[in-house]
C-alpha cells in the first residue's frame, strides 16, 4: 500500500529533476521544453482528477454505512479538494464536480487530458458546458467532439458543445436559462487601487432596461451641465474651475445617487467601517486603510474622503498590541457575540478565516461550541462564512487555536494552520513580523 512518504518522494525526485534541469541551449530546445512540461502538467491534472475522484467514492462508499445525508457527504468532501489544493471551498468544489465528470461520462476528454493532447483548461470546459446535461446526453457529446480534441480553440470548444447540446435536449437549454433567471443576483469584489466591482447578474431584459434609464438620466445632467457652461461668462477667470465631468464620471455617480438615494455620490450615507492607523489618519505615514472584507485604500484618498461635509463620521478606537498589531480581546459572558466583538472579528479576520476561502466573514463562530463550554470570547471567536460555520459542525471537522492561529482539521486527519492578524497590521509590521509565512500543513500519521 502507498504511503503518504513514498508518493512525496515519488514527487520530490521529480521536482527536484526539473529544478536541476541545466538551460536549454536553444530558443528550439526551449519551446521544446515548454511542450514537454505542458504536457506534463495535463498528465499530472489528469492524475489529480482520478484521485479526487477515488477519494470522493471512497468516502462516499465510507459514509454511506454511517447513514449521512448525501448533501452534508459533498460539502465535507468538495472543501477537503479545495483545502488539499490550497484553494476556497468554492473552487474546491468546481474542481471535484470536473474531476467526477471527467472520470465518469467524459471518458474522451479525460484520455485527452491524460496523454497530453487537451488542456485542463479545456477538459473544465468539456465538463462545465455539459453540466446540465443527462449522463447519456454528456457521453454522446464527448465522442462528437472526439475529433476537434486539441485542435478547437476554447470559444470553438464552447460553442461545439453547446450547439450539440441545444440539439440534444433543447428543454434542457431552456430550463438553463429560466435558472440563470432565478439565479440573478449582485456581489461586490474588491479592485485594486481603491476601485471595487459592484455586478449584477440579471435577466438581459433588465440589465438592459437598467442601463438605459442610467444612460437618460446621464444625457439629462450632461445637458444640464452644458447649459451652466455656456451661462457662465468668458471674462470670468475660470483657470481654477474644475474640469466638466465626463459621461463615464456621470453615470457612475448616478449610478450610486439613485441607489442609495443621497443627492451627490460621495456623501456616502450607508456605514462604512474603515480601518486606519492614527499616524496615517492625523500623520503622513503611508500605512494604507482598509475596509474589512474588501481590502486596502490608499490612506489619503479615505482623508480626502472624511473631509466630505457631507459624509458623517463615526470613530472608534481599536487597541491593538505594540509589537504584532493584533487587536486586543474583549470578555464576554454572553452567548450572542456583542456588536463591538463581532466588529472586531470582522477586522481581525477580514474574510472567512477557513484558509484560501475568499467569502465574506458572515457568522461571529465559537471555535469551541458553546453547548461543550465553549465561551463568547475574542480568545474562542473565529469570523466564518456560513458555509464554511455549517461545514465545520460536520462529522470529522475541527476548527481549534488562539487569536493568533487558525488549525483546521478535516476528516482525513490533515490540519491546516494559518495566522490571523488583522491584514492592516500585516502591512505595518512587516520589518519585525513576516505577514503570513507558507502555509503549515500536517500530514497524519502513515496508519
Ligand atoms: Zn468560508
Amino acid at each position: 500500500m502507498e504511503t503518504a512518504v513514498e508518493m512525496a518522494d515519488l514527487v520530490q525526485e521529480f521536482v527536484d529533476s526539473l529544478a536541476s534541469l541545466p538551460p536549454a541551449a536553444s530558443e528550439e530546445d526551449n519551446i521544446d521544453r515548454l511542450q514537454h512540461l505542458e504536457r506534463a502538467k495535463r498528465a499530472l491534472a489528469a492524475a489529480q482528477a482520478s484521485a479526487t475522484n477515488a477519494f470522493v467514492e471512497q468516502r462516499k462508499a465510507h459514509e454511506a454505512g454511517m447513514r449521512i445525508t448525501t448533501s452534508e457527504q459533498l460539502k465535507g468532501i468538495e472543501a477537503e479538494v479545495g483545502l488539499a489544493r490550497g484553494e476556497s471551498p468554492f473552487v474546491g468544489a468546481a474542481l471535484t464536480y470536473t474531476a467526477t465528470a471527467l472520470c465518469n461520462v467524459l471518458p474522451n476528454t479525460y484520455a485527452a487530458l491524460a496523454d497530453g493532447r487537451m488542456s485542463e483548461y479545456h477538459a473544465r470546459i468539456v465538463a462545465e458546458q455539459t453540466s446540465h446535461l443527462s449522463d447519456a446526453h454528456r457521453r454522446e457529446i464527448d465522442g462528437l467532439i472526439a475529433h476537434r480534441v486539441g485542435k478547437a480553440s476554447s470559444s470553438q470548444l464552447r460553442k461545439l458543445i453547446q450547439g450539440h447540446a441545444y440539439r440534444l435536449d433543447r428543454k434542457a437549454a431552456e430550463q438553463r436559462a429560466a435558472q440563470n433567471q432565478r439565479d440573478r443576483r449582485v456581489c461586490l469584489d474588491p479592485g485594486s487601487d481603491g476601485i471595487s466591482y459592484l455586478t449584477a447578474e440579471l435577466p438581459t431584459h433588465q440589465a438592459v432596461a437598467v442601463m438605459d434609464a442610467l444612460q437618460q438620466q446621464t444625457n439629462k445632467r450632461l445637458a444640464a451641465q452644458r447649459r451652466d457652461a455656456a451661462n457662465t461668462p468668458d471674462d470670468l477667470d475660470n483657470s481654477d474651475a474644475e474640469q466638466p465631468l465626463t459621461r463615464d464620471q456621470v453615470m457612475a455617480d448616478l449610478f450610486v445617487e439613485l441607489l442609495t438615494g443621497q443627492t451627490t455620490a460621495d456623501g456616502v450615507t450607508a456605514e462604512v467601517v474603515v480601518v486606519m492607523h492614527d499616524s496615517s489618519l492625523f500623520g503622513d505615514d503611508d500605512v494604507p486603510a482598509w475596509i474589512p472584507g474588501h481590502g486596502p485604500l490608499p490612506a489619503g484618498m479615505v482623508k480626502h474622503w472624511l473631509a466630505d461635509p457631507q459624509a458623517a463620521k463615526f470613530f472608534r478606537r481599536m487597541y491593538t498590541r505594540a509589537t504584532d498589531g493584533q487587536l486586543v480581546a474583549l470578555e464576554s459572558k454572553r452567548r450572542h457575540f456583542p456588536e463591538g466583538l463581532s466588529k472586531m472579528l470582522a477586522i481581525r479576520d477580514d474574510t472567512c478565516a477557513t484558509p484560501w476561502c475568499n467569502s465574506p466573514v458572515e457568522d461571529a463562530d465559537h471555535r469551541k461550541p458553546w453547548a461543550k463550554g465553549g465561551t463568547t470570547s475574542w480568545a474562542n471567536a473565529t469570523g466564518l462564512c456560513k458555509r464554511c460555520n455549517q461545514r465545520k459542525e460536520n462529522r470529522g471537522w475541527s476548527y481549534t487555536g488562539t487569536p493568533d492561529r487558525l488549525t483546521v482539521t478535516t476528516p482525513t486527519g490533515h490540519q491546516y494552520t494559518v495566522p490571523t492578524r488583522p491584514p492592516i497590521s500585516q502591512i505595518r509590521h512587516t520589518t519585525t513580523d513576516p505577514p503570513i509565512g507558507p502555509i503549515d500543513i500536517a500530514w497524519p500519521a502513515a496508519a
